[in-house]
């Protein structure tokens, strides 16, 4: 059973030092890792402290472009972009969505929202539930969402209904290595949806690209179909 793409990995491009390496130094290790498929996808622009410069979103795109000649992987471009509104908006402009082959979204504390407030203790009350799951269901009518990485991490939703419209929409859902999202007791809820997953390092650094070690450990443990997770033995599309 092998891992045959990575896609949500950050680069330099993640500020302050959040991703370790260039995205040439990226893809020389992706290589080195045996994959088909890789992919970057750093931080969108609203996370203050580890967000991608907007003006280096096209140039992040062009050196990835580059190094297309130099690899027979196929490698592709994205942007963890940020869930910001209770509407479902995310921090992207539509223009910079069109730069993406295709588009990530996940929930980060970074990045400023309307609808969590993270200096009253309701981050995982029942009402609060209601309303991330319902910003998660606008985000995805809003937006043609590729993935959503690691639901349930910091913020929690009812993950039936985000997963009813995810499988409708033919949205990844994510199982995310170092995050490891859900909990065993999700697996049903998991399995019953519908959904198609994905499975991701969310490296920061090359050495982590393709560690999928844990999140594969979770699908053999709960039984979730293998034919079920796009990147396991076969090419990504
Ligand atoms: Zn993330
Ligand atoms: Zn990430």
């Amino acid at each position: 059973m092998n891992l045959t793409g990575d896609f949500h990995t950050h680069t330099k491009y993640s500020k302050n030092n959040h991703g370790k390496n260039t995205i040439a130094q990226m893809v020389n290790a992706a290589k080195n890792k045996g994959l088909k498929s890789y992919g970057i996808s750093d931080h969108g622009p609203g996370h203050l402290l580890f967000g991608i410069r907007r003006k280096n979103i096209l140039k992040a795109k062009q050196e990835l472009e580059q190094l297309k000649n130099t690899t027979d992987m196929n490698l592709y471009f994205s942007i963890e972009a940020n869930l910001v509104g209770k509407d479902g908006k995310i921090d992207l402009k539509e223009d910079e969505i069109k730069l993406l082959d295709h588009l990530f979204v996940g929930f980060h504390r970074g990045a400023i929202n309307n609808f969590v407030n993270p200096f009253r203790k309701i981050f995982n009350s029942e009402k609060q539930k209601q309303i991330n799951t319902q910003a998660y269901i606008n985000l995805l009518n809003r937006y043609n969402v590729a993935v959503i990485t690691h639901l349930n991490t910091y913020i929690k939703v009812d993950l039936e209904k985000v997963l009813k419209v995810a499988a409708e929409k033919g949205t990844l859902i994510e199982i995310n290595n170092k995050h490891m999202n859900f909990e065993d007791s999700d697996a049903p809820v998991l399995i019953a949806s519908g959904c198609k997953f994905i499975l991701s390092s969310d490296a920061h650094k090359k050495e982590n690209i393709a560690n999928v070690a844990n999140a594969l450990d979770f699908v053999k443990r709960n039984k979730i179909p293998l034919d079920r997770i796009v990147n396991l033995d076969k090419i990504y599309k």
